[in-house]
């Protein structure tokens, strides 16, 4: 999401005149989009500050701004312990930055705008198109979140549960076709909550996106479980569009430590969802998001994960040790010793890149269908992705940027897949 909104925060500063640069000494202002799921990622900022100090020590000072999650966490908070920062804009205020910027060009004084203001964004953001003109896009369809699971800081950061009107989400799906996409990946933080009105929900935009000409695949991020609706599943079935492939975070397999995060289903729950989703599909394949070390999570609970992990078999999955964000519930709870999470989070990893790497070879000497995304610099190879996200890199001197290829696989290793280009005459897996 946060590529998608920097994409647009782009669209809004060139409006006032500002254009990219590639040459960092050259930059007037610098815009940091920042994330506070991780600790790590919060403090990532202050070290890029940091460099931008740096390099920056015998010239004039550009004007610095901190938005995303956690200009929206700690707002002012961030001036009082890096006055080298000018202004915070929270993601919801993004789509006054122009304004504000002008405002800061005129006053010299510091600006904290952290209002959640999300229907007003995209009002705003609907009155410039969206210059974004990859094979792959994004495009924000939902915002915030109300199921409060207890490690997440996404409540705090980005609101409640906010879905943007239909007709908007269509008009600029069009816009990203026109400029070139062939791909669209729906974003939200709990994305398949998506409903406005009552009347639309994630399965009819699917529908309806389904219609236009030039687009060739869809894909949706993040879902929760519990918003996996029949007709949702069913769309896996009925659009052929529709990318077989699904993350769905489950976090742990333990029911314990999922009541204690207060996730709101129990693996029974998440396990007949994938069962219906096989059902409808025997194609589809699912990802997840693991947290290892949960407060409270013992050997059995995490041997719980393991067995529900070998039990679906997922792939490209993310895993992480707990990170206790401030302000969560989760964050007051005893923590785990670190030691042993790293030797969980370790094992945990070799199974998941065991099943990755099983699933890549299963590929060997297949055909794949894979949407060509970009020609590699200085070389005769390209690179695109498989139906389930994998990257593949194949040799070829004539295919077109944007079609369905079939590709025939030579080789892989833990994360890509290589290949020869076949034909642009699609029939593979
Ligand atoms: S459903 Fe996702 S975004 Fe919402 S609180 Fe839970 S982890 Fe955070």
């Amino acid at each position: 999401m946060n590529e998608y909104d920097s994409n647009r925060i782009y669209d809004l500063t060139s409006i006032i005149g500002y254009n990219k640069t590639y040459i960092k000494k050259e930059a007037d202002c610098f815009v940091l989009n920042t994330c506070h799921i991780r600790k790590k990622a919060t403090e990532k900022v202050y070290d890029e500050i940091g460099r931008v100090k740096k390099d920056f020590r015998n010239l004039n000072k550009p004007l610095v701004v901190v938005s995303g999650c956690v200009a929206q966490a700690e707002s002012k908070e961030m001036i009082k312990r890096e006055p080298y920062i000018d202004m915070v804009i929270g993601p919801q205020s993004y789509h006054k930055i122009g304004d504000l910027i002008l405002d800061y060009e005129r006053k010299k004084e510091k600006i904290n705008e952290t209002e959640f203001d999300v229907v007003g964004k995209f009002d705003e953001l609907q009155k410039i198109s969206n210059s974004q003109n990859k094979i792959s896009s994004y495009l924000t369809i939902q915002e915030g979140c109300d199921k409060f699971c207890h490690f997440c800081v996404v409540p705090y950061t980005r609101g409640p549960e906010y879905s943007r009107p239909f007709d908007q989400i269509i008009d600029e799906a069009h816009n990203l076709v026109s400029n070139g996409a062939r791909e669209i990946i729906l974003l939200g933080q709990n994305v398949n909550a998506y409903n406005y009105n009552k009347k639309h929900t994630l399965s009819s935009l699917i529908r309806t996106l389904s219609n236009i000409e030039n687009l060739k695949r869809i894909r949706f991020t993040t879902s929760h479980p519990k918003d996996m609706t029949e007709d949702l599943i069913e769309c896996y079935r009925d659009c052929g569009k529709l990318m077989p492939f699904l993350h769905l975070p489950i976090q742990s397999g333990s029911n314990k430590i999922l009541k204690l995060m207060n996730r709101k289903h129990d693996r029974e729950y998440y396990m007949a969802v994938i069962e219906k989703l096989k059902k409808v599909n025997k194609n589809i394949k699912i990802s997840s998001d693991f947290i290892v070390g949960y407060p409270g999570e013992t050997e059995k609970d995490f041997k719980d994960t393991i067995k529900l992990v070998e039990k679906i078999g997922f792939v490209n999955s993310y895993s992480f040790i707990f990170s206790p964000r401030p302000g969560t519930p989760a964050a007051t709870r005893k923590l785990n010793n670190l030691a042993k999470n790293g030797k969980r989070l370790k094992k945990l990893q070799n199974i998941l890149e065991n099943f990755q790497h099983g699933n890549n070879k299963k590929y060997l000497q297949q055909n794949c269908e894979v949407l060509i995304e970009n020609k590699l610099v200085n070389q005769e190879k390209y690179f695109g992705r498989t139906k389930y996200m994998t990257p593949v890199i194949f040799e070829t001197d004539d295919c077109k940027i944007g079609e369905l290829a079939n590709v025939k696989i030579t080789s892989f290793n833990q994360k890509n897949l290589f290949g020869i280009y076949k034909t642009n005459k699609v029939q593979a897996a």
